[in-house]
């Protein structure tokens, strides 16, 4: 499986934006042709949720 980075809303950085954090235990969900993953941060274990195309949903299978 490859390895996907969401930004994370609990990782800020020094000017309080949203960081890019690995995501673990990543869920591929298709709904109405629209695909998206939801998973874990894996620095603080946050919730996390990014919306894909489709050819990089097909690639995380
Ligand atoms: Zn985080």
């Amino acid at each position: 499986m490859q390895e996907l980075k969401a930004l994370c809303m609990s990782d800020r950085d020094a000017n309080n934006k949203p960081t890019m954090q690995v995501m673990t235990n990543i869920i591929i969900e298709e709904k109405n042709g629209r695909y998206s993953a939801k998973g874990q941060c894996a620095k603080c274990g946050g919730n996390m949720f990014k919306f894909m195309s489709k050819v990089d949903a097909e690639k995380m299978k």
